[in-house]
This record gives structure tokens, C-alpha cells and sequence, in this order.
């Protein structure tokens, strides 16, 4: 795409700015388009989160630059990840050690009020206009249908029409812009998990620990402020009940899948409350059409299990930007997307289940450790395509 917009007021209106919409912005703006990205939350404000980013995340926030901007905010660095797998007959910890590679050397869990921060503040950077207090109402079309902009709300209450050569919907999973647009799923998880999860305070943990016992899963994970996220998932326990059961729940389940840190979770360390998702299915949507691209979780969503949507929403900024920018066109976008993608769900759809044994379980992570590898070798297949294009 050039970066004159002819008509239209921007190149790109992209609704919603956190991770997958920010990021998008930026690397737009970046390369000269003029980019408008807006949310109706407000700059800086915390969403559902357990925070973990994958290797491939933290590849791309190297590249960008963000990644001192990540270590500033007090986001500790995680160089090792433990799994421990428990049945009835006992336990078993593998530890893996972070190995440098591609630049990386740490993994990072960071709040989203420090991350979505530093991804608005870099599309601000490149040139990208950042507006939040913004709600998307509706869809333009041109007379042939083509999407032509968005109808918003503005902070004041003012409706009004904003003309874009391409709409991005990177607002989440319940994207309106989706709904709006016509795009349907065409791949759909058959499980899902529900999920509790809480911060604490004096809980020294050395890296990211990650629970596995049949029916139930959790994990301990460092953020900022110096507090450690834990995290419950089942099936079901979460979805139902008052608060009190449902945090019963919560420290039956640390109690089962994570004994070793169980007497360290008590309510007294707790910050704050404990946070509850009633669970959603997974999916893979048509992620673009006439005038329209999806992005991050509005085109693609795994279950929290797997803790891989913030990598897939930088992932897939990163390949939508690099289809538009080099004019490769947005069917190159869903296949780049689908081919990273289509494995990876489908065994996390797996692991979501609960329904496996441990050798199993095992199996599904050598299969997640492939993929994500796959994954990483084509992000670094993009930053060499860039570099050389430069
Ligand atoms: C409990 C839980 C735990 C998770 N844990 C992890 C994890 O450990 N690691 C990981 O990688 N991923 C995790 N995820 C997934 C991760 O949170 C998502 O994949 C990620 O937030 C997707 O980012 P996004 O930018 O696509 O969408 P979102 O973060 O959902 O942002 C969408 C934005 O769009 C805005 N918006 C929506 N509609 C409109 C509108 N009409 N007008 C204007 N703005 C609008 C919203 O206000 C919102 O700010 C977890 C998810 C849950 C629910």
C-alpha cells in the first residue's frame, strides 16, 4: 500500500490499541503510512492477563526496540521455565534454561498497564495518531461495499465518520469490527478452560513455573511490582458459583496441581482480588476482506491455557504490517497466519481439554515447542526480508 491515502483520511484506522492494535500502528506508521489507532478504553488501563510471552513475542519487542523499555518498568527477566507433571503416583519437574538465540536471552511476564503502555508510546513514536476514550459504532462501506472507514463516538460523545483506505479490527475477541465486517470462524476449539488467577506478594519464585496434573492446570509466573501471578485453570469451576466458591476453587486446584507453593498462596499475601474468565471457545477467523483486516485476537484466539495471545497478536502485527507495506496483499497474510497457526491450535485445543495423561500432556509440549520454533524461524525470516529490503 502507498502511503498517500487519496480520499480517505488515513492509510489505516485501527480499532482498538493494545497489544495487537498498537503494534500494528506502529510498524504502519513506521514505514511512512498515516495511521489512526483508537480504543474506547483509556491509555494505560490493565485487561485479563496472565502475562506470559513466548520466545517469538519477545523476538519482535527486541527488534523493535521495546524490550529496555519492558526491563525499565520493573519487568523482571524469566530465564528458566519449570513444568511439573503430577498424577496420583507422583511428580516430575523438567527445567528448561532460557538459551540465547536470535537476540533473545529472558523471557518476560509483563502487566499489561506497563506493555500495552510501551506499544501505544512506540506507535505514538513512529507517527501513528493514538486516541483512546474512542468507540467504533460502525462500519463504512463505499457503493460497492468495499469498507470505507468507521462511524465512532468520540471521547466528547460526538458521532462521527472517519474514511481509511483499510480498517484494522484488532479489538479483541469479541471484535465488532468481525461481526460488522461478516467474518465468520473457520476452525472452532472443541474445549475450553475457565480460569482464576490472582497476584502475590513475597512469593520468590526462580523463572516461570507452569503446572500439569489430569483435570486441572496452573502456573506461577514473576511480573512487575515485584508481585508473582498465580494462576488456576478447569474446566468448569470458575464459570459457576459465588465469589467465595469460586476462590475456594482457586486454592483447591494450587493446592492439588501445585503443592510446592500452595502454603505460600495464602489470602494474606494476596494483592488486590482474585480475577475470574468464564472461558471461551478458540477460533480462527477469516481474518480480511474487501477494505478490512483482523489482527491479534479478533482473528485468532487460543485458550489462556496455552498463553500464547500476546505472541500471536505481535506475531500476526508483524505479518499483517509486512503484507500491506510490501503489497503482498492480505490473502498472503492469512495464509503466513494460518500456517503458523492451524498446528498450534489444534494441540492447544488439546491441552485446553484437561482431558489427557501425563505422557500425553508431554507429547502436546514437544508438539507446542516445534511449532513455536517454526514460528520463531519465521519471524527471523522477517526481520532478514526487512533488513534486506532496507
Ligand atoms: C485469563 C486470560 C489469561 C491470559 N493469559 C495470557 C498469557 O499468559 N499470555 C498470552 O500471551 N496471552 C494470554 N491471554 C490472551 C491475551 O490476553 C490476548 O490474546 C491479548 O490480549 C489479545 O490482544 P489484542 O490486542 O488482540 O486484544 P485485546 O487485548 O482484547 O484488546 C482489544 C482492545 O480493543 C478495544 N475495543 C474493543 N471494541 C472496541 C470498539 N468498538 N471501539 C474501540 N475500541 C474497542 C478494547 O477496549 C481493548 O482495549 C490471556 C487471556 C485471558 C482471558
Amino acid at each position: 500500500m502507498k502511503p498517500k491515502a487519496g480520499n480517505s483520511e488515513y492509510d489505516a484506522v485501527i480499532v482498538g490499541a493494545r497489544c495487537a492494535g498498537a503494534a500494528t500502528g506502529m510498524l504502519l506508521a513506521s514505514a511512512g503510512l498515516r495511521v489512526l489507532v483508537f480504543d474506547k478504553a483509556a491509555y494505560g488501563t490493565d485487561t485479563l492477563s496472565t502475562h506470559a510471552l513466548m520466545r517469538p513475542a519477545v523476538l519482535l519487542l527486541q527488534r523493535w526496540g521495546l524490550v529496555d523499555k519492558l526491563e525499565h518498568a520493573g519487568t523482571p527477566r524469566i530465564e528458566k521455565t519449570t513444568f511439573r507433571y503430577a498424577e496420583d503416583r507422583g511428580a516430575e519437574e523438567v527445567s528448561v534454561d532460557i538459551k540465547p538465540r536470535h537476540g533473545v536471552d529472558a523471557l518476560y511476564a509483563p502487566r499489561r498497564t506497563a506493555l500495552d503502555r510501551i506499544l501505544v508510546n512506540a506507535a505514538r513514536g513512529a507517527g501513528a495518531e493514538v486516541r483512546h476514550g474512542m468507540q467504533m459504532m460502525d462500519l463504512l462501506r463505499s457503493a460497492d461495499g468495499t469498507v470505507s472507514g468507521v462511524r465512532v463516538r468520540d471521547q466528547g460523545g460526538e458521532i462521527r465518520d472517519i474514511r481509511a483506505r483499510i480498517v484494522i479490527g484488532a479489538d479483541g475477541r469479541r471484535s465488532g469490527v468481525a461481526r460488522l465486517a461478516g467474518s465468520t470462524p473457520y476452525v472452532v476449539g472443541q474445549h475450553m478452560t475457565t480460569c482464576a488467577y490472582g497476584y502475590f506478594r513475597d512469593l520468590p519464585i526462580d523463572g516461570n513455573r507452569w503446572y500439569y496434573r489430569p483435570g486441572m492446570g496452573a502456573g506461577v509466573i514473576p511480573t512487575n511490582d515485584r508481585q508473582t501471578l498465580l494462576f488456576a485453570s478447569v474446566s468448569h469451576d470458575f464459570a459457576r458459583g459465588s465469589a467465595a466458591e469460586r476462590a475456594s476453587a482457586f486454592h483447591r486446584v494450587i493446592r492439588e496441581a501445585a503443592p510446592d507453593i500452595a502454603d505460600r498462596a495464602a489470602n494474606e499475601r494476596l494483592v488486590g482480588k482474585l480475577y475470574f474468565f468464564a472461558g471461551m471457545r478458540a477460533f480462527i477467523r477469516q481474518p480480511w476482506g474487501d477494505g478490512w483486516a483482523l489482527v491479534g485476537d479478533a482473528g485468532y484466539m487460543t485458550d489462556p491455557i496455552t498463553a500464547h495471545g500476546i505472541t500471536n497478536a505481535l506475531r500476526d502485527a508483524e505479518l499483517l504490517s509486512r503484507a500491506i507495506i510490501d503489497g503482498t496483499g492480505l490473502a498472503e497474510y492469512q495464509t503466513a497466519r494460518d500456517d503458523l497457526s492451524l498446528a498450534f491450535f489444534e494441540v492447544s485445543d488439546r491441552v485446553a481439554s484437561l482431558d489427557w495423561d501425563i505422557p500425553t500432556v508431554q507429547q502436546y509440549h514437544r508438539m507446542m515447542s516445534h511449532e513455536m520454533g517454526r514460528e520463531e524461524e519465521a519471524l527471523v525470516a522477517t526481520g532478514n526480508a526487512s533488513a534486506t529490503a532496507a
